[in-house]
Parts: C-alpha cells; sequence; structure tokens
C-alpha cells in the first residue's frame, strides 16, 4: 500500500496557481548572502526551492545575494556552490545581485520620477527617531518635500562619489504613520565608498536588501520568492515596490527556520566559533554547515531525507538534532562498509594457537548489501581487542570476556578465558585464552552456542591511525536563545582524540567520501586531512542514540 504524502503548504499554492492557468511553469530561485558558509538551515532552503522545480515544471536559479561590499568573499560563492551540488541540486542560472546594479539605479530612477523616492539628508540617528514607534506615527523630514528635478539630481550625485558615506540616502515616499513600521519611507541606497567582489570600485552606492531582492526576483522572473518568517512584515514593502514599478509580479512566501537543538545557525555566531578558535574551521566536523557534515562522513540523501521529513511549516520550532542523526544511521546502515577498529586496545593471547600462524578469515562487508561481497581478514596467535569487552569480576548479563568466559571472536573462533596479567598498577594488560579448533565461523561443528561476538585484530597485521569522535557542540538544547553569551554554553567534551587506534589492513586505502561502519563502534569516515602516513578517521555517529542514555545518568 503506497502512502500519499500530503502536500506542504507552498506545494498547494503552486498546484493551485498551476491549475488555474497563473503559471505553466515555476521559477524559484536560493538566495544566499556569500559572508559564510552554507549550514544545514540553508539546506532546507535549498531542499525547498530546489525540490519545488524537480517537482513541477520549471527551474530555480543561483543568485548570490551580493549587495554588501564590506562581508562578501570569493571563498564563500565557490563553497556555497559545491554545497548545493554535493547535495544533490542543480541551479539553471547563477546570478548575483551585483549583476543588476545599473538595472537597480534605474528603477530607483524611475520611482523619483513618480514622485515615489527622495534623496534624505538626515543622520542615521535623524533618520531612525523620526520613524516613531509601532504605536507614534512617524515624522517626515524637510527632505520629504524635495521636488523630482532635486531629487534626480542629487542621486546622480550620489552614484558619482560626490558625497561620502551616510552623509546621503534614498527612500521610498511610502507612508510615515503606516502601523507597518517597514513602510515608513524605508531605506532604498545608502553611500559606501568599498571596493566590491565583483563590481569592484564601479559603485559607491549600495541597494539596501528590501529594494535589491524584490526587484531582483522581479527581473529574474522568479513567480515564488520563498523566504523565512522574519521578511512577513516585509511583504507589503515587497508588493509595493513591484506595483509601483509596474515590474512582473513575483510574489513572497515565508516558512519556518530551521532550529536545532544543541546547534546554533545564525553565520555571525559560526563566524565566531571560526575566528575564535573554538572550532578548526567552517568545515570542523561539529559545525552545523553542510561541509562539516560532508567532512564527518554525512551522506546527502540523509540530509535530503532528514530535510524533507522536518516539513515545511509557518511556525519557528526546535527539532531534535536525534532526528538528524536518525536519517544518517538509517542510510550509513545501507552503504556503509563493516569494518573493524580498536578503539581502547588490550592484548589477547591465543595460548594454543600455533606461533606464527596467519589465517585468512572470510567476512561480509555489509550484511544489508548483497553486492558488497566478502573480504578476508588475518588471524593469528596475537590479537588486539577492546578493553572494554573483557572484565577481572562481570556481572551475569555481562556477555563478553570474563575468567572462564567463552565468546566469539567475530567471523572466526570461539575462545574461552583462561588467565589475565595485570601491571604493577592494577591495569589489565594482557588476557589469555584458547580457541576452539572446531568452531571456525562457516565451519562451525562445536555444537556450542555462546552469547557474545566481540571484534578484534591481529597484533601483526593491524595498523594504526588516529580516530576523532565528536559529540555535541553545545551542552544545552538551545544555546542562541540562553542567556548570556552563546559561547559559554560550549561543551568542553566535544572532541576527543584517540592518538592511536588500531585498524585493519584494508582500510589502509581507505578514500575520502567511502563510509564504513566500524563494527560495535559506530559509523566512521577517513579525514580529509589524512594522509598516507597518518590514516585519520572521524565518527559521523554512534551505532545507536547514546546520548539519551548519557543525559539521563
Ligand atoms: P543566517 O541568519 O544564518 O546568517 P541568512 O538568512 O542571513 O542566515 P542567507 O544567506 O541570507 O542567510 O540565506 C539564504 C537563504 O537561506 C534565505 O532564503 C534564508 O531565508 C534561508 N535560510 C537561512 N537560514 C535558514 C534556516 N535556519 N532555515 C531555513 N532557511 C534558512
Ligand atoms: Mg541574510
Amino acid at each position: 500500500m503506497s502512502e500519499e504524502k500530503s502536500l506542504n503548504f507552498i506545494e498547494d499554492i503552486i498546484e493551485e496557481d498551476i491549475k488555474n492557468g497563473k503559471y505553466k511553469s515555476i521559477v524559484t530561485r536560493f538566495p544566499p548572502e556569500p559572508n559564510g558558509y552554507l549550514h544545514i538551515g540553508h539546506a532546507k532552503a535549498i531542499c525547498l526551492n530546489f525540490g519545488l522545480t524537480k517537482k513541477y515544471p520549471g527551474y530555480t536559479n543561483l543568485r548570490f545575494d551580493d549587495t554588501n561590499p564590506v562581508t562578501e568573499e570569493t571563498e564563500y560563492v565557490d563553497s556555497i556552490k559545491a554545497d548545493i551540488k554535493w547535495l544533490g541540486f542543480e541551479w539553471k542560472n547563477e546570478r548575483y545581485t551585483s549583476d543588476y546594479f545599473e538595472q537597480l539605479y534605474q528603477l530607483a530612477v524611475k520611482l523619483i520620477e513618480k514622485g515615489l523616492a527622495y534623496v534624505d539628508d538626515s543622520t542615521p540617528d535623524e533618520i531612525a527617531e523620526g520613524k516613531g514607534t509601532p504605536t507614534k506615527a512617524g515624522i517626515a523630514t524637510p527632505f520629504r518635500e524635495r521636488s523630482i528635478e532635486e531629487n534626480l539630481r542629487l542621486f546622480k550625485e550620489m552614484r558619482d562619489g560626490k558625497y561620502k558615506d551616510g552623509e546621503k540616502v534614498l527612500r521610498a515616499k511610502v507612508d510615515m504613520a503606516n502601523p507597518n513600521m517597514q513602510m515608513r519611507d524605508p531605506l532604498l541606497y545608502r553611500i559606501k565608498h568599498a571596493h566590491h567582489h565583483r563590481t569592484e570600485d564601479t559603485w559607491c552606492i549600495y541597494p539596501m536588501y528590501d529594494f535589491a531582492h524584490g526587484q531582483s526576483d522581479s527581473i529574474e522572473n522568479i513567480t515564488h520568492s520563498i523566504c523565512t518568517l522574519e521578511f512577513v512584515p516585509h511583504r507589503p514593502l515587497y508588493d509595493w515596490l513591484i506595483e509601483k514599478l509596474e515590474i512582473f509580479p513575483s510574489h513572497q512566501y515565508e516558512f519556518a527556520r530551521l532550529n536545532l537543538t544543541y546547534t546554533v545557525m545564525s553565520k555571525r555566531k559560526l563566524l565566531q566559533l571560526v575566528n575564535e578558535k573554538i572550532v578548526s574551521g567552517w568545515d570542523d566536523p561539529r559545525m552545523p554547515t553542510i561541509s562539516a557534515f560532508r567532512r564527518r562522513g554525512y551522506t546527502p540523501e540523509s540530509i535530503r531525507n532528514f530535510c524533507e521529513r522536518v516539513g515545511v511549516q509557518k511556525r519557528e520550532n526546535l527539532i531534535d538534532l536525534s532526528l538528524l542523526e536518525f536519517f544518517i544511521r538509517e542510510d550509513l546502515n545501507k552503504k556503509a562498509l563493516r569494518r573493524m577498529a580498536v578503539l581502547d586496545p588490550v592484548k589477547l593471547v591465543l595460548t594454543n594457537y600455533p606461533e606464527g600462524k596467519t589465517e585468512e578469515m572470510e567476512t561480509e562487508n555489509n550484511p544489508e548489501d548483497i553486492n558488497a561481497s566478502h573480504r578476508t581478514i588475518p588471524f593469528s596467535r596475537e590479537l588486539w581487542i577492546e578493553k572494554e569487552d573483557f572484565m577481572e569480576e562481570p556481572p551475569k548479563k555481562f556477555f563478553r570476556l570474563g575468567p572462564g568466559r567463552a565468546v566469539r571472536l567475530k567471523s572466526a573462533y570461539i575462545i574461552q578465558c583462561t588467565g589475565f596479567k595485570k601491571d604493577d598498577a592494577g591495569n589489565i594488560i594482557e588476557i589469555q585464552a584458547e580457541y576452539l579448533p572446531e568452531s571456525k565461523s562457516g565451519h562451525d561443528n562445536s555444537g556450542l552456542k555462546v552469547k557474545g561476538t566481540i571484534h578484534w585484530l591481529s597484533i601483526p597485521h593491524a595498523k594504526t591511525a588516529e580516530i576523532k569522535l565528536y559529540n555535541r557542540l553545545f551542552k544545552i538544547e538551545d544555546p542562541a536563545n540562553a542567556e548570556g553569551d552563546f559561547k559559554k554554553y560550549i561543551n568542553p567534551d566535544s572532541l576527543q582524540v584517540i592518538p592511536h587506534a588500531f585498524i585493519e589492513p584494508s582500510l589502509s586505502t581507505a578514500k575520502v567520501g567511502e563510509y564504513f561502519q566500524f563494527i560495535r563502534k559506530g559509523y566512521f569516515c577517513l579525514d580529509k586531512d589524512s594522509s598516507t602516513d597518518k590514516l585519520v578517521f572521524n565518527r559521523t555517529v554512534t551505532l545507536k542514540d547514546t546520548w539519551a542514555k548519557e543525559k539521563d545518568k
């Protein structure tokens, strides 16, 4: 039985628009400001905008909203493009708001000519003061009554560089008493003598977001301009400008931002974490950026599935990070190659196994994937196992090793513990056991059943690697809205480095972009900063949601 998925509210609108003939096809855009790396919240906006034009006829533009010359950088442009592609989407046109600076200037001139914009010489403080408050009407500045001719001349002089930063602005002439503060003669242009990453020194006036955004949508014939809820109060101005300028009627629709527990999402805050070296960079695997998730071993499918599940809401909410982890586990369970690694080793000696003998044990690459076949792993007398798989005085329910107890070594033999050695400090440094030759996996005729299976590595064959284990970057669920500076809620244990873990020999040819499950230990991937001399693996996620348990401790 197939489950009919209900439409989200934007899909409802689009279906209606297509049904009643308003549009035959739709155009959406994703409009990042190139002032930081994309985060998982952007992934939601990307999946929504690009997803709609996969589902309905039409296309999506990528538009860099580069109206602020001071903060934007080419590095960010490149990373944004790489991230969208990695997520699996393609844009039709790559555009920049700065491509439209001349058109936008001409549109501003048109508004002045219609008597709907004026040059204001007031200072920023005077402008703010004159706006009034939501309950008190604003006060018009005397400059509001300038003639069209004077406004045209002054605006041209602003463009020509005759004035200093902040000396003059261009404002829309809307309504100083409007209950919506955004409509009280909003700023359209400001003077900024700054070098722009694309237009260089051509311009010293730059359009404000409200003027640039809707007009760029219109220039590109965007039918459905989708943004987040904080732009609801800007919509009347968006519509007013389009109406007065008599240009293509794009429409704005708003949905709720994605917020995740234990995460901050604003680029400004993420930049602080980078600049203050609290993380190693934008793609530090603890960051919520798309590049960090990629580096950490997340798949694009898992992020898309997560965004799909979260859906499109009209109200702000906080999504549990465990939900994202659920989707990566689900995807990696199907995709990851099973491998053996021992993170916290102790030596196990099989006293009845011949010295110098090596066997190749056959084991499956992925029991969830019939195409994943088998491989062999070398087995010998001396093995590494996890310290936690042995207890000197184990409780009844402990199904691993202890004196006299038996376990199966994964894809190898059943062994029984016969003794152990301690150092002077009382640490267990060696465990001894005997193996049962007739219990070899696949050829077992021992007739024995054991409850536990543990993983292992042959000491002479094992390779070493550095392993990085990650935990939540913040100690509390909603650091962005907690009292005081969000940085005081950083989790001091968000990164644990194991400098010398052991891995099976086949992992020495692991490549970035491959997905592994280190059995019983979690999902892992090779870090991009690995070299042939030093392999580094990141833990993507644990096998189970252990965090919930830890929290209750
Ligand atoms: P930030 O607050 O993180 O700096 P922003 O809104 O300034 O984000 P932009 O580059 O302007 O970042 O955003 C590009 C697009 O992504 C916009 O349409 C914006 O609404 C959307 N977007 C940004 N953050 C989120 C989020 N958390 N959830 C959903 N969409 C988002
Ligand atoms: Mg923005």
